[in-house]
């Protein structure tokens, strides 16, 4: 029988400290909602202590009717100063009234005397107190021990840290999971380590599980060779985004165990949803989506036509559908039709070969400009619908005015004026908001509610710019960036000009009539 691996993924969680990642309420459950349809086990959700986003967070998931990942938070153990019940950062725990909580305790002396300022009995006691404390409460299922720096303490005094692990256990945590919480420890001492860890909790039975950060870049190796070892619970990101140098990438952990060593991990057993997550990983955390990649990134099959031409899969270590990916070939017309043909289908358009042809060129132009349209799915919808001569524009903008004034230490005051052409008459209306681009949204709503009353259905969740040519300041190119959720599934749309609020204004108006167009077709 396949031997079985729990994941707790920590994107949200571990890998939001990566300096570049931003990510916002809606897209934090965009993410849970695409890790729970991969059937990852544990979704560490967040560090309520630090951030009131996190507990919206919280509160937010538990309407959403998970049906294969449980929700933790994560937290540490109480301070030395305050008792279990006035600890602030356990209530905090308690609040996120979520099933599973991870409690983060020292394992390393040198660390507990001097950081956390206190005597090694002491910590012993905040780490069963805290624990204890937590069990007690009706809604905690379970609370894992992470054992932070574990592998440091273990090389320090093993016998202490041993006595860390036991006394999680004794409180009634499960997993106990070793922490390579500065990634510096090397593949052969590690699993040594394991192994004598898994040896010594043999007769309890408690599972042992595996965190390990990438600093050395043995991230991976290394939460494999724990498995091998014989750990059962592992911990890691998407993209192996996190802190520093990152953390263990599940998007290689996860294939490397199904289908190098024969473990069982996911609930869905369903390893083609992969690469589809780690691209919206990217996308939603704001960070470069990464072509490189091992099984997910569009380069990982890319083979330059006419050296392998005749069989690429002989040289190729993996079939590129297990995990959603497709063949590639370099320079290869073909690939790149096909990768337009299947994302078609998930829009419910079916392009032929040529159409798909028509696409990947005006795609490619647009993207030589500044589009980017993993970014940018509104835009890519209308580019699809225009190959098959199929689009019709729900409404014309015919003028456009924004604007902001002030004088002095006046506050601003912004409007929007949109004129426009819509189901045979003209609309127009002037509107003041919170700012240039809020007027002009008001306003452009204004002008489609009465002949498209499904706009009201349409949210604005995100908007932000970026520079598309960084080294021109002020006379750069701006790229304005929407997204827009419709009965609850969400479209990007971008737009691009020198004019930061035309740029504002383009990526609007796409946005809304890919949605309105999208919806009437469906
Ligand atoms: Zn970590």
């Amino acid at each position: 029988m396949a031997r079985e691996v729990e994941i707790l993924d920590t994107t949200l969680r571990d890998g939001r400290q990566n300096i570049r990642a931003t990510i916002s309420e809606p897209d934090m459950m965009e993410l849970v909602r695409m890790l729970d349809d991969l059937g990852v086990q544990i979704i560490e959700l967040g560090f309520p202590t630090r951030s009131s986003k996190d507990m919206d967070a919280f509160k937010d998931v538990r309407n959403f009717g998970l049906r294969n990942s449980k929700i933790s938070a994560f937290g540490m153990t109480r301070r030395k100063e305050f008792s279990v019940d006035k600890d602030p950062n356990l209530a905090c725990l308690v609040e996120t009234q979520a099933e599973v909580v991870t409690i983060f305790g020292k394992t390393d002396p040198l660390h507990v005397t001097a950081e956390l300022g206190a005597k090694p009995e002491e910590n012993l006691e905040m780490i069963y107190e805290s624990i204890d404390f937590l069990k007690r409460k009706a809604h905690v299922k379970q609370v894992i021990f992470d054992a932070e720096h574990f592998f440091k303490g273990f090389r320090r005094d093993r016998n202490y840290a041993m006595d860390c692990l036991r006394t999680a256990e004794s409180a009634g945590a499960s997993p106990l999971v070793l922490c390579d919480t500065d990634g510096g420890t090397m593949t052969t001492p590690l699993k040594e380590t394991v192994e004598y860890v898994v040896k010594g909790f043999k007769e309890s039975g408690v599972p042992i599980g595996i965190h390990v950060h990438n600093d050395c870049g043995l991230a991976v190796a290394n939460t494999l060779a724990a498995v091998e070892a014989g750990v059962t619970h592992i911990q890691g990101t998407i993209n192996g985004v996190g802190e520093r140098t990152g953390n263990a990438d599940l998007m290689e952990v996860i294939p490397n165990l199904e289908l190098k060593m024969g473990y069982v991990t996911v609930k869905s057993r369903d390893l083609t949803k992969l690469k589809s997550i780690s691209d919206a990983a990217s996308v939603l955390l704001h960070l470069p989506v990464r072509k490189d990649r091992p099984y997910v990134g569009d380069d990982a099959t890319a083979t330059k036509a006419g050296t392998h031409s005749k069989h690429p899969e002989m040289y190729l270590h993996f079939r590129p559908e297990a995990v959603g990916n497709v063949m590639k070939l370099y320079g290869s017309e073909m690939s790149g039709r096909h990768n337009f043909i299947t994302k078609a289908k998930q829009f419910g358009i079916d392009l032929s070969m040529d159409e798909a042809g028509s696409v990947m060129r005006s795609v490619k132009r647009k993207s030589r400009m500044g589009y980017q349209f993993e970014k940018a799915d509104a835009n890519l919808y209308i580019v699809m619908l225009e190959s098959k001569n199929d689009w019709v524009d729900p409404f014309n903008v015919t003028s456009c005015e924004i604007a902001s004034a002030w004088q002095g230490k006046e506050r601003p005051v912004s409007y929007g004026l949109v004129a426009m052409d819509i189901d045979s008459t003209t609309e127009g209306f002037v509107e003041f908001g919170k700012g240039p681009v809020n007027s002009f949204d008001k306003a452009l709503r204004r002008c489609i509610v009465k002949t498209y009353p499904e706009i009201s259905n349409m949210e604005l969740t995100d908007f932000y710019v970026d520079v598309v040519d960084i080294s021109k300041g002020t006379k750069s190119r701006v790229r304005a960036n929407v997204k827009i959720s419709v009965n609850g599934s969400p479209w990007s749309a971008q737009g691009l000009s020198y004019n930061i609020l035309k740029a504002s204004g383009e990526a609007l108006v796409t946005g809304y009539k890919a949605c309105l167009e999208y919806l009437r077709r469906s």
